[in-house]
């Protein structure tokens, strides 16, 4: 029989990673709730009509990359790509104008995207995001790109690069939009089909153009910058001004579109400069989507956010190993058991202790004590139950403590 398989695409996160996730996943609530953003959990899938509605009928996403489906009851339902459209979705469905604005949401959770799989790149994917919804542009776009710095540094990463542009409101996007397509006109002929069919449909997207040719072609296109009005122009000076204010350092990338549809104002992407990611260096992109809102049914609101992929920032951070924790080394696996078990609750189920069922051989508990990366090692022979004193071990420094008391047992392996 044929053995079976993970879908292409998809992973299992295995232990060292999933510590990894883990860390990721907690820096981040803690981050977000510190600056008032409220979790919210969305449906994996959604109804076909929210993606075409919201993410663009002729973005790629919708064009070839979801993973579309009717259930029995003949409904056409998506595996969500991205979160944005759930959570204005969830955001109208529930009138949460009404607990007063700007809503300050956060989430994480798995995407799906049908895509050539490749280093960085797959078809189940995991995002943690926020969206501040209900705010001008302004200030709160300050912090949301502030927010996602913070997370990024909290977990260790150098060699960061924010990128930011602006798209201007809508007359000057449209503006641009006109003088890019007279430039895109002259190039088609040099350009990949996806353009090609963008230039009919989307020109903007363009620009976001993954075939290196082309970017090199659109080098020479026009900039956003020279067709920014009054307005925008303000918005995009205050944005810059503030971002100095801040301390925050970021270069300006006139070709930076991003590539989805909602997009308005500033739009962002942080890049990482390390080798680990290959081509696929975007970590964490995001934007203002002014009109998102109002074209999925809702009163005009303006909004802004950012989302991130949680494998290209997992393959990232420094190699995480076992904080702490204790193995109890005991030719009684019962009494280590009641032992691990009082051990855990009286440090509020903080500290990781382990024992062995079988009771086997002292030293082929020590080893595995040393090769899952254990802090400490307890021995916990009939001697020591004997005596109600404790002897520890330490097994990355040569560190021992004998004739403990148990209160001083809890005391030294508080993490
Ligand atoms: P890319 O330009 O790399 O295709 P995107 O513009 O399609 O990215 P977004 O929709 O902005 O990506 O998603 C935000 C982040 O989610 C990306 O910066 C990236 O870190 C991650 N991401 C997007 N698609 C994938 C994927 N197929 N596999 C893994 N991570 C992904
Ligand atoms: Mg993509």
């Amino acid at each position: 029989m044929a053995k079976l398989k993970a879908p292409r695409g998809t992973q299992d996160i295995l232990a060292q990673d999933a510590r990894h996730w883990q860390l990721i996943e907690s820096t981040a609530s803690k981050i977000f709730q510190a600056a008032g953003f409220n979790e919210i959990r969305s449906p994996i899938f959604e109804s076909t009509e929210l993606f075409s509605r919201s993410v663009g009928e002729d973005s790629d996403i919708v064009n070839k990359e979801m993973y579309t489906f009717t259930d029995r009851s003949d409904r056409s339902l998506t595996l969500r790509p991205e979160a944005t459209a759930s959570i204005v979705r969830a955001y109208i469905e529930h009138a949460l104008d009404r607990q007063g604005l700007p809503q300050k949401l956060w989430y994480r959770g798995p995407m799906f995207r049908y895509e050539r799989p490749q280093t960085g790149r797959y078809r189940q994917f995991h995002q943690i995001g926020i969206e501040a919804i209900g705010a001008e542009a302004g200030q709160i776009d300050l912090e949301v790109i502030q927010l996602g710095i913070t997370l990024l540094e909290q977990l260790g990463l150098g060699d960061l690069i924010l990128y930011i542009n602006t798209l201007g409101n809508q007359a000057s996007r449209q503006a641009y939009t006109q003088a890019l397509k007279d430039f895109l006109g002259s190039v088609q002929e040099d350009v990949c089909e996806d353009c090609q069919r963008r230039y009919e449909q989307n020109p903007l997207r363009a620009l976001d153009c993954k075939v290196p040719a082309d970017q090199e072609i659109y080098q020479g296109a026009p900039s956003i910058h020279d067709y920014l009005d009054d307005e925008s122009k303000e918005i995009w000076q205050q944005t810059l001004a503030g971002l100095e204010k801040l301390e925050i350092k970021y270069k300006i990338d006139p070709k930076l579109v991003r590539g989805l549809d909602y997009y308005s104002h500033c739009v962002f992407e942080i890049k990482s400069t390390s080798k680990e990611l290959g081509a696929q260096n975007t970590v964490l992109a995001g934007g203002r989507y002014d009109k998102l809102i109002e074209d999925l049914g809702g009163k005009t609101t303006p909004a802004v956010g950012w989302a991130l992929g949680i494998e290209r920032l997992a393959s990232l951070i420094p190699a995480a190993g076992l904080d702490g924790g204790l193995f109890i080394i005991s030719d009684d696996a019962l009494a280590a058991q009641l032992l691990a078990c009082k051990l855990r609750q009286d440090n509020k189920q903080e500290l990781q202790v382990d024992f062995d069922y079988n009771a086997s051989k002292f030293n082929k508990q020590l080893e595995r004590a040393v090769k899952r990366g254990y802090d400490w090692a307890l021995f916990y022979m009939s001697d020591e139950r004997e005596s109600g004193k404790y002897k520890i071990k330490n097994l990355r420094k040569s560190v021992e403590h004998e004739d403990l008391s148990y209160q001083d047992l809890v005391k030294i392996l508080s993490p």
